[in-house]
Formats: C-alpha cells, structure tokens, sequence
C-alpha cells in the first residue's frame, strides 16, 4: 500500500463548451473545492488508515502554503468554485494551517472557508483558526464511549476531540457539524452519539462506509446501511423525514423528536449521489482529483513548479473535470477501489 503513481498527461478538452466553469460532460458543475494539506493524521480510524500511518509525502513534495492559496484562489477566481474546505490527513497536524487560513481569506473574504477535523488538538487553536478566516468545521466522532473509540481511532484521545467540539462553537464556528462513520462496533452507541450531540447543539451526519480503508477490510456484505441506522435511532427518537436542504447536499435529513434539531445520513452507498456530485479536490502533494473513486489525476504540483501560469493551471483543471466519469461503481461486482485510500485524498 503506498501513495500511487498514476498519472495522466494533459486532460483532453475536446466537445467541451466555452465556459469558465469546472463542466464535466453530464453537465455537472464543479463549485465545492475539497484541500487534502497533508496525509498525517493524530488517530488510526480502522475506515480509514493503516496502523502504522500513511507513507510520508516527502516535503519537497508537499504543497507550500503559496501554492496552495495561489491555486485556492485561482480555482475561485477563474473556475467558479464557491466553498472551500480544507482536510487531510489531519489538517491540525499542520503547524502552518493558520497561515493557509489566513492567505486564502485576505484574498477571498467573501467566499466560505471550512474545515474537516478529528478535533484532536482544536480545543487549542479554534480562536486562532477563527481569527485566521476559519468559517466552518465539522468534526469526526464516531462514539461517545472512551473503550469504543480508543478501539476504532486506536488512541485514547475522546476527551481531547469533544473539548475540541465545544471549543469550535466557542469560537464562533458554527454551526459545527459533526460526522460519524458508520461502523458495527458502534452501532448500538448511535443513540448515545446523537443525544450526545443534540445536548452539544451540534448537527450529527452519519456517514455509509465506502472502500476507501487502507486495510481493505470493507465489504459490502457487512457495512452498516442508512436503513439499519434509522431502526437503531428510531428505537429511541421518534424521526421525520425532512429532505435535503438542496440538492447537491448528499446528506438527507431527519427532525429528531419533532424538530428543530435534525440528523443527517449520507448514504453514499446504498443511495449513491453521483449525479449530482459538485465537488473537485486537490491531494496534499498537489495532484487534481475528479472523484474520490476514480484513479485519474492530474499533476498541478508539476505544472506550478515548471511555471505555468494561472491560465494554463485553469485549462488544466477544466479538463480534468471535463474528464470525471459518471460515478463511482461500488455495487458492480467488478468494482475495484481506487489505490489512494481516504486519508490519502482528503475526505
Ligand atoms: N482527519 C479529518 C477527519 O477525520 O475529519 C479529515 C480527513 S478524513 C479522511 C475526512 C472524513 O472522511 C472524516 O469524516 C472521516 O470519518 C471520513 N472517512 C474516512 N474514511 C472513510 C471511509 N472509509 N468511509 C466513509 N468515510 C470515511
Ligand atoms: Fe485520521 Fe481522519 Fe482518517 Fe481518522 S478519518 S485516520 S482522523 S484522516
């Protein structure tokens, strides 16, 4: 298992229309930009990582903080992209987050900056991330029991990640939004997790696990489904389906106990979202992404570095996204994951 070395040469742009947005050929348009900023992470989740931690992107190999602002704003600026949200990797294990925050913010003030965490840590650094030009984060707990998670994160570390919560909405960053795989080890604590969050005032999403773990443990047979979740939940809240706030979103939504306060389950799986998919995404080490499924990638860490200019860096990520095939396959039997795994992406 390691970082993979597919590459592609220049995207074709041929049939595409003149537009400056991120077009695809079903008529997607891209405008949620995903920053994976590094492959570290402070946890292990069993979903997600190997125990021993990803191979290390080289430094050399790494984004800078001024590629990345410079190719955040140029995906706003000349690719119509609207929401910005940076992941990893842990994106805390970056000591220089603050400062990526604060570029993409001087540059970009109006368009939203958000984060996905585990939380580990932001208990300390929530007020400056703020002060950075942090808008959002949501926050990955997957259980409210110390055994139960020490054993799915493999640390100890549950107290840290709910101060880190309570720190966040401290802040000012709200709403926090928490997202919470779902996995069979902590099934049975969904009921104590939503209760947990509805008493936090925080937005629980519960998450279908994809084959995207880096010990290539999932299988389709045992993943826990939206459909089992909402027997679980409903055995204790009384559910209503309220929809999707648009419809783009892929979480679908319940009231819990009447309302106001709601849960969301992104059923990436069971109820695949693909044709309405708006998301393009950038991996820590500068390589373009269409899909989180789909191996093809596209080298703008090359490109920058042999100076191409804004307008070639745009040409290249509009036929990068010209290219994204119509969606993933999960339940095809021939599907077979992509070779970067989640944390090598960015979620
Ligand atoms: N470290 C940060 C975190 O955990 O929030 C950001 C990166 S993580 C890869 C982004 C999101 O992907 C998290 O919410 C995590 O729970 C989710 N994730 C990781 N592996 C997954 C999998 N196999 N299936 C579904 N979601 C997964
Ligand atoms: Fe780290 Fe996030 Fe992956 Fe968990 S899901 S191992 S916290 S990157």
């Amino acid at each position: 298992m390691g970082i993979p070395t597919v590459r592609s040469g220049r995207p074709s742009l041929d049939g595409r229309p003149d537009t400056p947005v991120l077009i695809d050929r079903f008529g997607r348009v891209a405008r949620d930009l995903r920053v994976s900023i590094t492959e570290k992470c402070s946890l292990r989740c069993t979903y997600c990582m190997p125990e021993e931690g990803l191979p290390p992107i080289p430094k050399d190999e790494l984004l800078t903080v001024e590629e990345i602002v410079r190719l955040v704003v140029l995906a706003v600026e000349q690719l119509g992209v609207r929401e910005v949200r940076f992941t990893g990797g842990e994106p805390l294990m970056r000591r220089d987050l603050e400062q990526i925050l604060a570029g993409c913010h001087a540059r970009l003030p109006d368009i939203p900056l958000a984060m996905t965490t585990n939380g580990v840590g932001l208990e300390h650094r929530a007020r400056g991330l703020a002060a950075a030009g942090l808008g959002r984060v949501n926050v990955s707990l997957d259980t409210v029991d110390r055994d139960g998670f020490a054993k799915l994160t493999r640390r100890d570390r549950l107290g840290s990640v709910q101060a880190g919560i309570r720190a966040a909405r401290a802040a000012g960053l709200a709403p926090v939004k928490v997202n919470a795989v779902l996995m069979r080890e902590t099934l049975s604590g969904a009921a104590d997790l939503l209760a947990w969050c509805l008493a936090e005032e925080c937005e629980l999403r519960f998450i279908e696990e994809m084959p995207l773990d880096a010990d290539h443990e999932w299988a389709r047979a045992n993943m826990v489904t939206a459909a089992e979740l909402l027997d679980v939940l409903g055995a204790r809240f009384t559910l209503t389906e309220a929809g999707r706030s648009d419809p783009s979103a892929p979480a679908e939504k319940w009231l819990v106990d009447g309302g106001p306060a709601t849960v969301g389950i992104i059923a990436t799986v069971t109820r695949k979202f693909c044709d309405t998919c708006d998301r393009t995404r950038l991996t820590a080490d500068g390589m373009l992404r269409s899909c989180l499924f789909s191996d093809q990638e596209f080298d703008l860490r090359e490109a920058i570095r042999s100076g191409a200019d804004d307008a070639e860096l745009a040409t290249i990520w509009r036929g990068a996204m010209w290219n994204k095939w119509a969606g993933h396959g999960i339940d095809a039997e021939d599907f077979v994951p992509p070779e970067r795994t989640m944390g090598a992406i960015g979620g």
